[in-house]
């Protein structure tokens, strides 16, 4: 089994200051044990100083988004290349924000995830319906259609899966409104993403990640991390505070 990923989302959140929470996180850790691997990903401002400030850590750096080029006239943009050379090491793609305020389409977020593997760096890709699909019964078709078309299948020979991709399911519903799934509809949506992953991928698939998003919190991460076939979780409110994020990787 993959060691589980917890991934703290700062989304546009963050200053110079609130470096201070990556070091506090760094010694909370060395107080606990855990099996985790974790990363925080903060604005892009801040990833080159954060990487620096962890080097030699047990937290990797990751960035909120990548263009799918790797330079061109892209105004404002950021592309994964970038990020490798600011010291980032893995990257989210597809996160539920972009696709509703940028209008991001599977095949824009797919693009992303193939830009982010040529840079060498992992990809977590955030799948998830709206609370209108989930009413209308078609959550487990909107998670398959989106596995089809946004997680690259050139993957199909890697042999150390888990290492280079995960999947972030994320009913956009649950993510900053305090509202959670139960148990059960993750476990589903996690039993259907995996099949998803291996008919696209084959036996790798088995590897990846799927983590758990929305609304994790110190008090409910425990019952989430144990679920069958979650393998981590990404986190945004609660992985701002490094004493919260903290004991959601030790719930892990
Ligand atoms: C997220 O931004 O991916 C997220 C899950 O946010 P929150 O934990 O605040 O719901």
């Amino acid at each position: 089994m993959a060691a589980p990923l917890i991934i703290g989302n700062w989304k546009m959140n963050g200053v110079s200051a609130d470096l201070a929470e990556a070091s506090a996180l760094v010694a909370l850790l060395k107080q606990i044990s855990h099996r985790a691997r974790i990363a925080l990903c903060p604005p892009a401002t801040l990833i080159e100083r954060m990487a620096r400030l962890l080097a030699g850590t047990e937290v990797m750096v990751g960035a909120g988004d990548a263009h799918a080029e790797p330079s061109g006239a892209f105004t404002g943009d950021v592309s994964a290349e970038m990020l490798a050379d600011a010291g980032a090491q893995l990257v989210i793609v597809g996160h539920s924000e972009r696709r509703a305020t940028h209008r991001e389409t599977d095949a824009m977020v797919g693009a992303k995830a193939v830009a982010v593997l040529r840079a060498g760096l992992e990809p977590i890709i955030c799948i998830g319906e709206t609370f209108a699909q989930r009413e209308a019964g078609r959550a487990l078709d909107v998670v398959r259609g989106q596995i089809a078309t946004s997680v690259p299948a050139q993957l199909k020979d890697a042999d150390e899966m888990s290492a280079r991709v995960a999947i972030a399911y994320e009913p956009v519903w649950a993510i900053g409104t305090g509202l959670l799934p139960t148990i059960a509809q993750i476990e589903e949506a996690h039993g259907v993403i995996r099949k998803a992953l291996v008919n696209r991928l084959g036996e790798g698939g088995r590897q990846v990640n799927i983590l758990y998003g929305g609304s994790v919190t110190p008090e409910n991460a425990a019952d989430i991390l144990h679920a069958a076939d979650v393998g981590g979780a990404l986190v945004g409110r609660a992985s701002l505070k490094a004493s919260d994020f903290m004991r959601i990787i030790e719930a892990a």
